[in-house]
């Protein structure tokens, strides 16, 4: 707890000197950190794989989504740090609106163990690229990838200005005891709560990352192979251990039959007639999470897969067909390799079925109709929506990636990493000249009639066209007809009164 406290009295102190409100000790910091990784790839590939058993092309994957991350963050900073104009209304059109994006503070990044290096430190590019000073606390359940980030980053980032605490709930629980600006957490919903809690106590702002039970919807206008495919896809990353892979599947009777043995199809073709000795399948986190999964398939009708190897943490890909929409495989996020399917009548039904529950973090429709793509976009809530596909909504970063309700509060990704950790504090500069003060003299007193109709005037809601664009043409219209009239008007004896110059 000392320990901790000295530590973050550091952070304070780098962060009230100004440190890292500079630009170019950001921009290095942010190279720096892209430089961690970049030279440790190995390392950082080896931990990944140890840790959450991650297949090679899946480890590699989450370090280049990183790196993507890390470009994105640098090639923008300049845009990103700089205060933006915003515009103004009639009565401070002589004024500049900006908003200057400003650092909170000392922020906590709390890490999740299924994607330990991304979850850790994208938050943190955002974190520093705002101008923020940091402390990571990643997952436990991830330890490799914990340690290795813990002895990296002293060696790459200045160290008074970020820090990593490692641990689990006991030392995340002391952790959260102190006071930061921004707090920043991806895991589960149930300590997403905690969290929140004990962040309110200092109304410090949040992000809560958390997951869900994604629903997935198959109509009959699709292909289902395609279908089947991309659901697969989605359940085999990581083994299920996704916050957005798709949770269970709704649909009639109809296509389940059909889905079923599409699935049983691709996944032959995709992982060979012995998924367990595929090298591009992944295993199971821990026992824990192996049992609370091995004990979701009691009593249900597993229609295909359902092998498992506890030894190995090996679980195959399973389909509980027809499943009762009351089961404890319905009940929380499954985060496994179970696809759970439950019978509908049609999309309505499946609507009002997803509306029952809590808001998901994604949402997955696969239907080749419009009017059953507008139904499930406008009549249900979540945190994103992908058509015709699962998970791929997550790698476009100019869509915010984030969850609603249950599911979670606030986002990131692209611009919005920086934003996240950033103030966008409003800023009005006022002129200080005469022209100005007789616009604002209509604010004093003694007031009248005539001061209180025009400053009602100025103060009026108008249209964008009432906008400071609009002033200037209007200057320049009025300009221009004055400079026609004079010429009109006057046009001869300014023209005589030229050439006499030249006489
Ligand atoms: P978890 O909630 O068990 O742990 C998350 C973090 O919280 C860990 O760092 C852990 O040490 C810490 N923690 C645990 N108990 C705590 C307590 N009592 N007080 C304070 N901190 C505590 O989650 P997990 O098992 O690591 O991750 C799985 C969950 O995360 C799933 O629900 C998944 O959907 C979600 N997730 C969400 C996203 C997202 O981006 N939305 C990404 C990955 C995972």
């Amino acid at each position: 707890m000392v320990d901790q406290f000295d530590v973050l009295k550091v952070l304070r102190n780098s962060f009230d000197n100004g440190t890292t409100r500079n630009l170019k000790f950001r921009r290095k910091q942010l190279s720096n950190l892209l430089r961690m990784v970049e030279e440790n790839m190995t390392d950082v590939v080896e931990a990944l794989e140890a840790d959450s058993k991650k297949i090679h092309a899946e480890a590699v994957a989450e370090i280049e989504v990183f790196k993507n991350d890390a470009l994105h963050m640098l090639h923008n900073l300049d845009r990103l740090a700089k205060p933006r104009s915003v515009e103004s209304n009639l009565v401070n059109i002589l004024s500049k609106a900006e908003l200057f994006p400003e650092p909170y503070g000392v922020v906590l990044v709390i890490g999740a163990w299924n994607y330990p290096l991304v979850l850790a430190l994208t938050p943190l590019l955002g974190a520093i690229a705002a101008g923020n000073c940091a402390v990571i606390k990643p997952s436990e359940l991830a330890p490799a990838v914990a340690q290795l980030i813990a002895d990296l980053l002293p060696q790459y980032l200045d160290k008074s200005c970020y820090t990593v605490f490692l641990g689990g709930p006991s030392e995340s629980h002391q952790l959260l005891q102190n006071r930061f600006d921004y707090i920043f957490y991806t895991g589960s919903t149930r300590v997403g709560a905690i969290v929140a809690q004990t962040a309110a106590k200092h109304f410090t702002p949040v992000t809560l990352e958390m997951g869900g039970k994604s629903p997935c919807f198959v109509d009959s206008s699709v292909d289902i192979n395609i279908a089947a495919a991309r659901i697969l896809w989605g359940k085999a990353v990581n083994a299920g251990q996704a916050c957005i892979a798709p949770d269970y599947l709704l649909c009639t009777q109809e296509i389940e039959k059909k889905f079923i043995e599409a699935f049983k199809k691709v996944q032959k073709e995709q992982y060979g007639p012995n998924m367990k000795s595929s090298k591009d399948y992944c295993r199971i986190i821990n026992k824990n999470h192996f049992n609370r999964l091995l004990s979701l398939l009691e009593g249900q009708e597993v229609v295909h897969g359902g092998n498992h190897d506890v030894d190995q943490l090996y679980m195959d890909l399973t389909i509980c067909a027809n499943v009762n929409p009351d089961s404890p495989l319905m009940r929380d996020e499954i985060f496994g390799p179970i696809l759970p399917i439950v019978r509908v009548r049609d999309a309505f039904e499946a609507v009002s079925f997803i509306n029952s529950k809590e808001k998901p973090l994604a949402l997955y429709v696969f239907s080749n109709k419009k009017s059953v793509v507008d139904l499930f976009i406008e009549r249900t809530s979540s945190g994103g929506v992908c058509v015709n596909d699962t998970m791929m909504h997550f790698s476009c970063d100019t869509l915010p990636f984030g969850g609603v309700g249950y599911s979670g509060l606030g986002a990131y990704h692209g611009d919005l990493t920086f934003h996240t950790f950033s103030h966008p504090k409003p800023v009005l500069k006022q002129p200080m000249n005469m022209c100005h003060e007789a616009l604002m003299n209509l604010r004093y007193a003694p007031y009248n009639d005539m001061k209180i109709k025009m400053v009602t005037l100025l103060m009026k809601k108008r249209r964008t066209f009432f906008s400071k664009q609009f002033f200037l043409y209007l200057m320049f219209t009025l300009f221009g007809c004055l400079i026609t009239y004079v010429i009109m008007e006057y046009g001869k004896s300014i023209e005589s009164a030229f050439l006499s110059l030249f006489k």
